[in-house]
């Protein structure tokens, strides 16, 4: 039986995206919370592949409380023909329904592109603790980009804001999604 520190050196040694991030990573502790972040992006991103496939803008979100995802979501304003039905108000309102509840209270977001100003707006009511974004979207962002709406103390609750886990992927399938369009 290895003793942490083992476990810890073991996995320095061996897990490559230990290895890619050790040049910003200083501590075990950091490095577990972004490998969690890394989980779930990941299953944001499955969602926004999803709409990829739809032909909709690629944009996928989860929601979750205490480690499960209770909520998830991707951009449907096409096949809906509705521009609120972005994919953080979708996983918003599963959340909503799985947790039986009109507050997000003690659950993280996570998606694959910043908020838009609407959901950022729907997520400051709902009361959630923490957003967690991958790509940046200067024309529409609405969490720190244009406008800082989730953290503005004029507004009743204010989010915390983690950005640039899995950057690189959420930002190449966009990119691959409007090359497609311009064909
Ligand atoms: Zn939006």
């Amino acid at each position: 039986m290895k003793n942490d520190i083992q476990i810890v050196d073991y996995i320095k040694a061996t897990d490559p995206y230990y290895l890619q991030m050790t040049t910003n990573i200083d501590t075990f502790d950091t490095f577990f919370f972004t490998k969690q972040h890394h989980h779930y992006m990941q299953q944001a991103l499955l969602e926004a592949e999803q709409a990829f496939m739809e032909d909709e803008v690629p944009v996928g979100a989860v929601i979750v409380h205490n480690g499960h995802i209770v909520g998830k979501g991707y951009n449907q304003v096409e096949r809906l023909k509705d521009p609120t039905a972005h994919a953080e108000i979708l996983a918003i309102s599963a959340a909503c329904q799985t947790l039986d509840s009109k507050l997000l209270s003690g659950c993280s977001l996570y998606v694959t592109l910043e908020p838009c100003p609407m959901c950022a707006g729907a997520l400051v009511l709902s009361r959630l603790d923490r957003i967690i974004y991958s790509a940046t979207d200067p024309k529409m962002g609405a969490c720190g980009s244009i406008y800082d709406i989730i953290q503005d103390t004029r507004l009743n609750h204010q989010i915390e804001v983690i950005q640039g886990i899995m950057e690189n992927e959420s930002e190449a399938l966009l990119k691959k999604y409007f090359q497609r369009k311009r064909k």
